[in-house]
């Protein structure tokens, strides 16, 4: 490989990373019925999709949900029956108030703590949002 190569395959690089922050998907929410309670199968899928904390996302779906449950390997479990579309809309407003900065749409950002505040920064435009 001759440095014509190197340049070229840290252009590919750079522009790879880039990409990603484009395609950022929504995670599909994967569920089925357990006893008289509800799995997330792929929960721990969507938390690593969504860059966040198991915990954190588990607290928030569980709190908007209006109900308890807990991680099981790589599934959440909570208590009670939930449609799988109502389960993935709560996904996607914690994705809309944790991940997506406001200001740029893109989901690269970071959940940090100051003063007891949730402050979602972003990475790729600079802003700070105080998360509510
Ligand atoms: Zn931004």
């Amino acid at each position: 490989m001759d440095y014509d190569d190197l340049l070229e395959k840290g252009r590919e690089e750079v522009s790879e990373e880039e990409g990603s922050a484009e395609r950022f998907e929504m995670p599909e929410v994967k569920s089925r019925k357990k006893g008289s309670n509800t799995a997330i199968e792929n929960f721990s899928e969507i938390a690593d999709k969504l860059g966040r904390d198991e915990k954190h996302l588990s607290k928030h779906i569980q709190s908007d949900l209006g109900t308890s449950g807990q991680i099981e390997g790589s599934e959440l479990v909570l208590n009670g029956e939930f449609r799988r579309g109502h389960v993935q809309s709560k996904v996607e407003d914690y994705a809309e108030d944790y991940v997506i900065c406001p200001e740029c749409n893109r989901p690269d950002t970071k959940l940090t703590k100051e003063k007891g505040v949730e402050i979602l920064k972003c990475q790729a435009c600079g802003a700070r949002t105080v998360v509510e």
